[in-house]
């Protein structure tokens, strides 16, 4: 049987703000590799990339917690948490934080919120798998948790909390740009900008085509510069 790389592609995930704390330093990060190992104790096990701050941070403390992401958390949360370094940006700092028993808990936009203590670490290669006894645990809301699939069929979208956001349900707003003016998508996160849409949550209005943006607009998502996109 040969290889073919989109069978795994299938699989389902969810979407994890994963945090701890070292040293005096603490940061959190997307992660969607997070599941539930046993149950009687709790166990649960993250797969953390080894180049990421909060890789170190979970070695060197001993403990980490996730927050189980709600569907309705917005695209520039994410952004935050998924595509910037907690060496370069205090990303807690930009967030609704609860102190936990050894780590700071991300609450703001989550259904749960779980802290473990790592019992062990296996080297997988580019990862490290940090499994965990589940010490304490708290239900946070009643919404539905964001899964890694909904995650991107959203990226393409403006943000859920843009003022222009249209659920899949309602008709396509009718045009209001040229025919020429194309999407152009962020290379570094895959966010689209859709010239119809615009980017309201930056005074970007419907109808912008993405050559006039300002040169100092950036990336809603990622933060990523506007040299970073291409025409779709
Ligand atoms: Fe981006």
């Amino acid at each position: 049987m040969a290889m073919d790389p989109r069978a795994l592609w299938t699989m389902s995930y969810g979407m994890y703000l994963v945090t701890a704390r070292a040293g005096g330093r603490a940061n959190g990060q997307i992660a969607n590799a997070v599941f539930q190992v046993t149950a009687e104790p709790p166990r649960v096990a993250i797969a953390i990339n080894k180049e990421n701050f909060t890789h170190d941070l979970i070695r060197d403390g001993g403990w980490f917690a996730f927050s189980v992401l709600a569907d309705t958390v917005p695209m520039e949360f994410i952004g935050l948490f998924g595509f910037k370094s907690g060496r370069d940006v205090d990303k807690l700092a930009q967030a609704t934080v609860r102190e936990g028993l050894h780590v700071p808990l991300v609450v703001a936009h989550a259904v749960a919120v779980t802290e473990a203590r790592v019992l062990l670490a296996m080297d997988a290669g580019s990862h490290t798998v940090f499994v965990g006894e589940a010490v304490s645990a708290e239900v946070l809301s009643a919404g539905a948790p964001l899964t890694y699939a909904g995650y991107h069929a959203r990226k393409g979208k403006a943000p859920k909390n843009a003022p222009t956001y249209r659920g899949d349900a309602e008709p396509p707003a009718p045009p209001t740009a040229p025919a020429v003016a194309s999407p152009w998508t962020c290379g570094v996160c895959g966010y689209t900008y859709d010239p119809a849409e615009g980017d309201p949550a930056h005074g970007i209005a419907p109808g912008t085509r993405f050559e006039d943006l300002p040169d100092d607009w950036v990336c809603p998502v990622c933060g990523a510069p506007k040299d970073a996109f291409l025409p779709d």
